[in-house]
This record gives C-alpha cells, sequence and structure tokens, in this order.
C-alpha cells in the first residue's frame, strides 16, 4: 500500500456474459480527500461502485481497504472496517421522525436489533448523539418531522445522518445529488464538504459543477476503463475526456 491510500482496487474488472462493463480498473483512493468517479453514460461508474461497495463480486481484481483485502468480505463486514456505503445499511424508514430515524442507526451501530415494541424509553439514551448529528446535517428544526414529510434533499440529508450515525472512517456516496433542486444541492455540497474534513469520501456524480467544487482528485471512465485521472482543472481539459463526453 502506498502511502496515504486508504482505498484500492487492482485490475478491477466485471464481465457480464462476456461484455466487460469495468475493465482493468485500477483506482487509488487517498485518505481524507474527496474523489469523485465520472464518465459519460454506460462508462462503468455504477458497476465500479457496486464492485467496490461488494455488491457485485468482480470477475477478476482485487480490493484493499487500509491495506486489508476486502475482495471477499461483505458489505456488512466492511462497514465494520469503517467502509460505509451511504442509503445502504441506514434504510430511512419513512413514518418515523427525523429523531426516531437516527437514534435507530445509532442503536444498530451498537449492535443491538431495532425492536419497536422496546420504544422510547432505549431510543431516548441516543437522545445527545443524534441530536449532534442532527444538526451536522442542518435538521436541527426538524427533528419531530416524519421522514416522509421532509424535502428531497432533507431527505437526503438525513440519511447521510443515519450513516454518519455508524461512524464510518470512509463513506462511499453514489449520485448524492440525483434528483435534486438548486438549493438541496448547495446545501448537500455543503454538508459534504464538512463531513469530509475527517473522511475520506468516494462519490459517482453527475452533476459536473459539484465534481469541479468538491473534488480533490477525478478518475474519469469510459467504456469501463479509467481514461484520465487528476484535479478537475487537469481531466476537464484532457482532449480523451472531452471527446467521451461529446461522443457519449
Ligand atoms: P454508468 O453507471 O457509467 O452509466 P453502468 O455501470 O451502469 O454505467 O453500465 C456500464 C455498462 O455495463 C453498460 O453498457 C450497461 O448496459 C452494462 N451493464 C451494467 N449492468 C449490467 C448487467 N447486470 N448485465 C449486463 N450488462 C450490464
Amino acid at each position: 500500500m502506498s502511502d496515504g491510500v486508504i482505498l484500492a482496487a487492482k485490475d478491477l474488472t466485471k464481465e457480464f456474459k462476456g461484455f466487460f462493463a469495468v475493465e482493468g480498473v485500477n483506482l487509488q483512493v487517498r485518505r481524507g480527500q474527496i474523489h469523485a468517479l465520472i464518465g459519460p453514460n454506460g462508462a462503468g461508474k455504477t458497476t465500479c461502485f457496486n464492485l467496490l461497495t461488494k455488491f457485485l463480486p468482480p470477475t477478476r481484481g482485487s480490493i484493499t481497504y487500509k491495506g486489508e483485502d476486502i475482495t471477499s468480505m461483505s458489505p456488512a463486514d466492511i462497514a465494520r472496517l469503517g467502509l460505509v456505503r451511504s442509503f445502504q445499511i441506514s434504510a430511512v424508514f419513512p413514518h418515523l421522525t427525523a429523531m426516531e430515524n437516527v437514534r435507530i442507526a445509532l442503536q444498530r451501530k451498537r449492535g443491538d436489533s431495532f425492536d419497536f415494541w422496546r420504544s422510547q424509553k432505549v431510543l431516548s439514551e441516543f437522545n445527545d448523539e443524534a441530536r449532534s448529528l442532527l444538526n451536522d446535517v442542518g435538521l436541527s428544526e426538524f427533528e419531530n418531522t416524519n421522514a416522509s414529510d421532509l424535502s428531497y434533499g432533507r431527505k437526503r440529508a438525513l440519511e447521510i445522518a443515519t450513516t454518519l450515525a455508524l461512524n464510518p472512517e470512509m463513506l462511499l456516496l453514489d449520485e448524492p445529488m440525483a434528483g435534486m433542486a438548486q438549493e438541496d444541492i448547495e446545501r448537500i455540497s455543503a454538508l459534504i464538504k464538512r463531513i469530509s474534513a475527517n473522511r475520506t469520501i468516494l462519490m459517482v456524480e453527475h452533476n459536473l459543477s459539484v465534481v469541479a467544487s468538491l473534488s480533490d482528485t477525478i478518475t474519469v471512465l469510459a467504456r469501463g476503463k479509467v481514461l484520465a485521472e487528476g484535479n478537475y482543472a487537469t481531466v476537464s481539459k484532457d482532449e480523451r475526456v472531452i471527446e467521451a463526453y461529446i461522443g457519449a
């Protein structure tokens, strides 16, 4: 493992019946960075993300996290190592309040199963921690609002809060801005920036202005392979990248 690399993929490959959706991808995510995975439609971003988060087994290649080979580990096991995919383990319950949702996530972190009938008394142990997490994601004034009544952007913020409840060292975000209005994009961008202060983030994101403003490093995929890598200024000037986007 080279210095500062927290997550590394080597020769990552996924074949679907003779079609290589991802082929020979080498990726190194450095600790503390916001790293974006971009590329035109069909480039292999989702497949790559699903391989890294263990939702799909690779045809070939390996993945290491903090130097440990996680290629054959389950998503739950890698979450215990501190690598968490948002919107995965921490589902949001629509008919519970924002506060209740975060408290359940905190309870899960402790390893308890959640029993609805055990109710408020157990969950109230987590009140202070839950309030602090809601504050972190800008939802303090919505603690008693049902998740189903939150705006789309605030629901995503709540999902991020329930993920943060697991205290991840590295977060994998799948299109955090998908379907959002501009106001929500700004709010979630600021939130990602804030939570990246003491975490590593890898995200797949379509919105290039968000990618430009947030990312330290960008990996551009096209036709299942890494086309370019670097900061936004570098990759956005790369002829092959421009061509891949225009030709897509
Ligand atoms: P992106 O997220 O960059 O748009 P995807 O990873 O979704 O790209 O898809 C990359 C390619 O792999 C596409 O051509 C897609 O049709 C193909 N693909 C993805 N998943 C499957 C699958 N389960 N079976 C067959 N082909 C797939």
